[in-house]
């Protein structure tokens, strides 16, 4: 690709995008108005989850794919990375089942998971509480799925910032994108907030719960994505003994970090940019986890609100925005620590060699128009 490209969000997808078109050769700038990771990225969980909520087959299988694509750049990126420990773990998630309803509903998870070929299997309450002994008698299943990573998502953050900066990503930390300029049709650069403009030949628009308010301030066009609060806790394990599974149950994800801080989330709450701790969410949060693990006695309560973008059926928009040349999104939703290396992915082979991915189909992208 002749020129810079410019990609705007250094959360984990814009990270992810920057690092692999510079390992491409092209070249990168990113654009961050706080440092990497700020946003939803560094307040996440941390988890490579594929099947992490409500999610459709499609939605499982594009999951599997970018948790492949994990597997094979962490090395990588843990070598350029330096001395950062991420508390990276493989983890295994048991997908909790307390009556005949949700039984109905692990089991359509747990055929979706494995059609796409990644590891999961039933198991019986008793053989949970087996491998679990804090987990609750009322349980009577559920999948066991094996195929997940768990990391310390800020350390990580610093970690990859340092492997793309190796792999020639130069970072505008600090700096915000104000605008575009476009003209003939094309990108031409992005107008800073210290009134500069950074000339680039394409841009990838990586901003995340920001992005409805950049494309429509700056572009004209509404697309469908919304700012979401997101709540989550770390709870103190007050123990030697860690858990030995994460759980999954009532769409709410405990898992223990190498660290033995254990997170216990989320909890949605569709406030928009106002997400902030409340104590209703705290208790409902600290009820899911003594429902389905109540062997277990939190040590200690920390409360954390942040926001991601959501998409209608979490499906991201991914591709080159119609109308403008030059212009790309990459923006997940609620599951965009997972999608991040997918997302890259296919916004790096769409960029460099023009290949259409078989899963952007679905993107709501293809059908924006500017208002
Ligand atoms: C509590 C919580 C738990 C979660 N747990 C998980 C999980 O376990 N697994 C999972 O897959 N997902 C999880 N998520 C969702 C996940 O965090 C997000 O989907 C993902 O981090 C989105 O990454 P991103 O890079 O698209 O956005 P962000 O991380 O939000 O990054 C966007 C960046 O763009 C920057 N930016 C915006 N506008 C501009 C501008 N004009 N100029 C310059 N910079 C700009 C922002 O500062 C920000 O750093 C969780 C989210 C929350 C809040």
């Amino acid at each position: 690709m002749e020129g810079t490209v410019a990609v705007v969000g250094g959360g984990v997808v814009g990270c992810f995008i920057a690092y692999r078109l510079a390992a491409m050769g092209v070249s990168i700038t990113l654009i961050e108005q706080e440092g990497p990771g700020a946003g939803a990225t560094g307040n996440s969980a941390g988890n490579i989850q594929p099947a992490s909520g409500d999610d459709d087959a499609y939605k499982i299988a594009l999951g599997a794919e970018s948790l492949a694509l994990w597997r094979n750049q962490l090395p990588r990126i843990k070598e350029a990375a330096g001395e950062i420990d991420f508390l990276e773990q493989d983890v295994r998630y048991f997908y909790a089942a307390t009556n005949d309803q949700e039984e109905e509903d692990v089991r359509r998870i747990l055929r979706d998971v494995t059609a796409a070929g990644l590891k999961a299997e039933w198991v019986d309450g008793a053989a949970a509480r087996q491998m679990e002994h804090r987990l609750s008698p009322s349980i009577t299943g559920g999948m066991l799925h094996t195929d997940c990573i768990q990391m310390d998502p800020k350390l990580f953050m610093a970690a990859f910032a340092n492997a793309a900066e190796a792999a020639g990503v130069t970072f505008q930390r600090k700096n915000q994108a104000a605008g575009l300029t476009v003209t003939g049709g094309r990108i031409r650069g992005v107008k800073l907030q210290d009134t500069s403009t950074l000339e680039c030949s394409s841009v990838v628009l990586a901003t995340g719960a920001w992005t409805l308010k950049a494309v429509s301030d700056w572009l004209g066009y509404d697309l469908p994505v919304e700012p979401f609060g997101l709540q989550k806790l770390h709870l103190g394990l007050g123990t030697a003994d860690p858990l030995h599974c994460a759980v999954r149950w009532n769409g709410v994800n405990i898992v223990c970090r190498r660290d033995g801080l254990v997170h216990a989330g989320s909890r949605f709450d569709p406030a928009g940019f106002d997400a902030q701790p409340s104590a209703e969410s705290e208790q409902w949060l600290l009820e899911q986890v003594a429902a389905i693990l109540p062997g277990f006695q939190p040590s200690g309560v920390e409360n954390i609100a942040a926001f991601a973008a959501s998409t209608p059926a979490r499906i991201p928009l991914i591709g080159q925005l119609p109308g403008i040349d030059g212009i790309y999104l990459a923006v997940p939703s609620t599951d965009g620590f997972l999608m991040a290396a997918v997302l890259a992915e296919m916004t790096a082979n769409l960029m460099v060699n023009g290949a259409i991915h078989h899963l952007m189909d679905r993107s709501p992208l293809a059908q924006a128009k500017a208002r």
